[in-house]
């Protein structure tokens, strides 16, 4: 995959399509670095421990398919699902939020206000699916597929009426 990068030239006039693709372009490669190097997968931490009524993930650190970096900065809880089905998977998915708002002037009229910032964090949650299902392999971890969808931390099932950590399924180590 190339990427394509603005040349600057004294005078040229810059515009905010410009500057969104100056942004674009260090994301894109941070991505790109993250995926090549460390693939896809935990990096550090972000043990799942299963209680009665939820889990609670442990601080830490992945990189998911598209290379975003995904944390967990402390200690977190998530209320178990219901046993409808057998199994399920705790997911860590990159999350984008629109808020902030930033005065924006407008043609010499009224500054208009719109959103201003796009704060990056990490949502958990339970899926019923594998994500990671049709990856390929490269020794132990995956092969990022670059797309953006979550990492799975730990695989639960029921045992004795109980939701429990899968001791046989491996979470994919970046
Ligand atoms: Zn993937």
């Amino acid at each position: 995959m190339s990427l394509r990068r603005i040349l600057y030239n004294a005078g040229r006039v810059l515009s905010l399509d410009d500057l969104r693709a100056e942004q674009a372009y260090h994301r894109a490669r941070v991505q790109r670095l993250a995926r090549v190097a460390i693939g896809a997968g935990i990096v550090s931490g972000l043990e799942v421990r299963c209680g009665r009524r939820e889990i609670t993930v442990m601080p830490g650190s992945a990189i998911d398919c598209l290379g975003e970096v995904v944390e967990v900065s402390e200690a977190t809880s998530l209320p178990l699902p219901p046993h409808s089905r057998e199994r399920c998977w705790v997911m860590l998915t990159y999350q984008e939020t629109v808020g902030e708002s930033a005065s924006v002037p407008s043609d010499g009229e009224n500054a208009t206000v719109e959103p201003g910032w796009v704060e990056e964090w990490a949502a958990l949650s339970i899926d019923w699916s594998d994500p990671m299902r049709g990856h390929r392999r490269a020794r132990h971890r995956y092969i990022a597929c670059g797309t953006s969808h979550g990492v799975p931390l730990a695989r639960l099932v029921v045992r004795s009426g109980q939701w429990r950590t899968d001791p046989a399924w491996r979470p994919t180590r970046g």
